[in-house]
């Protein structure tokens, strides 16, 4: 049996380049540049292709722009059909659940913001919740569950993809939680759980600012500092599936406490939390009672006002924050040397107040040979970044895992399978 694995595994993985590829082309591509792209034969993209069309996966256009400019064969571009398959992405903050349906091509078809505090139910109870509202979210798309070929789940803290172990989330109060395991038997389908920052690269690497790239360091800047590599062009996750954790990269010894339950850590200088922290010991009121997410966001925006008003205690509470992520990207930077580097802001934007030490002390501190091209893109993302995410990921994992021989097609979706019986009746 081992025997006949290895061509399967070549196929998912040529497979996979093609789906991958064309995504990243916009959507649309000709087989040739596929093979071009790719470096498969073009008898190997015909014939991946062809099993693709008939899947349902790909659609042939004949207006490949292309087509206009040269003579002889017009050139068919070739789609992703946004309905071959469907996908639920779910992002658990600690003030919050966002609950997506995406289709084929990533596109956000409904979604669903629900405010609650996780950290208030049980592992158990979160995934029943969890599971749920999947469902409520399917049927205001006006689908059925049915129609979906996998659920992505994603949320802070050191998680293993592969096992679906979370090791530690601020979400949870108790560490090492199965939660893959806690949701699986809940679905019919496969779900996949990846620390939320390895998401927001993952939709960063297929639709934004590092499209297409190699190598590429992605960090996010909410309550906590998250971040995801991409290194040849693939998710890095390390042996334990936690690796790139630079918000608890170390900067200083007996540092501020961290949520993660040691000191010093990026985030202690850079997260809202901080922020919070520092502007505490200027004078800045800070209620004594416990602040749910949305008090936090209100006291956040209030500093960040003080400091676009020209309050210099202020000023320098971000021109720090820019110094310190500068020290941990410049590290970052000569240690693996990436083609660009995407912060994204979440709710709160200020960039424009640490920007400019940020760029400075990166510009300090980066090896010589590398120093005039650190490319550096700072950006503020919406809530449908987590929902683009978790597509990518899903659509990831299934095309890779995807088993269907190429000579016969067994394992099409279900929702593939039923539009395959729909097109034989005739109906739309
Ligand atoms: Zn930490």
């Amino acid at each position: 049996m081992s025997l006949a694995r290895g061509p399967a595994i070549i196929r998912n993985l040529n497979r996979f380049d093609v789906l991958n590829t064309i995504r990243l082309h916009d959507n649309q591509i000709s087989r040739s540049e596929l093979a071009e792209v790719t470096g498969l034969s073009q008898a190997t993209i015909s014939s991946i292709v062809s099993h693709l069309i008939k899947e349902g996966a790909l659609v042939e256009e004949g207006s490949h722009p292309l087509a206009i400019r040269g003579r002889g064969r017009p050139l068919v571009s070739l789609r992703l059909a946004p309905n071959y398959m469907h996908v639920a992405g779910v992002k658990i903050a600690t003030h919050q659940i966002v609950v997506s349906l995406t289709d084929f091509t990533g596109n956000v078809l409904t979604s669903e913001n629900i405010s609650c505090e996780p950290l208030e139910f049980t592992a158990s109870h979160l995934a029943d919740f969890v599971a749920k509202a999947v469902r409520v979210c399917v049927k205001k798309a006006k689908m059925e569950f049915s129609d979906v070929s996998g659920v992505g789940v994603g949320l802070p803290g050191y998680v293993d993809c592969a096992s679906g172990t979370v090791y530690w989330s601020p979400v949870f109060q108790s560490r090492n939680v199965e939660f893959g395991a806690m949701l699986s038997p809940k679905f019919d389908v496969p779900v996949f759980v990846e620390n939320d920052a390895n998401l927001v690269t993952l939709a960063e690497h297929w639709f934004g600012l590092a499209k297409g790239l190699k190598h590429v360091s992605v960090i996010t800047i909410e309550h906590g500092t998250g971040s995801g590599l991409i290194i040849n062009g693939n998710l890095f996750r390390g042996a334990r599936g936690i690796g790139a954790e630079f918000g608890h990269t170390k900067l200083v010894f007996d540092g501020p406490p961290c949520q993660c339950g040691q000191n010093g850590c990026m985030e202690t200088h850079t997260a809202g939390f901080a922020i919070l922290r520092e502007a505490q010991a200027v004078g800045f009121r800070i209620p004594a009672k416990k602040l749910d997410y949305h008090a936090r966001l209100d006291l956040l925006r209030k500093v960040v006002e003080r400091a676009e008003n020209g309050d210099q205690r202020y000023r320098k509470i971000f021109q720090q924050m820019g110094q310190y992520l500068g020290l941990g990207i410049a590290n970052l930077v000569n240690l693996i040397n990436p083609e660009r580097v995407v912060v994204c802001e979440g709710a709160v934007t200020c960039s424009h107040l640490y920007g400019e030490s940020l760029r400075s002390t990166i510009r300090e501190m980066v090896i010589a040979p590398l120093r005039d091209n650190v490319d550096l893109m700072i950006h503020h993302w919406g809530d449908e970044v987590w929902a683009r995410g978790a597509a990518s990921l899903v659509l990831q994992e299934l095309d890779q895992r995807d088993t269907t021989p190429v000579r016969q097609v067994l394992s099409v979706p279900k929702a593939a399978k039923r539009r395959r019986r729909r097109s034989v009746k005739g109906e739309k």
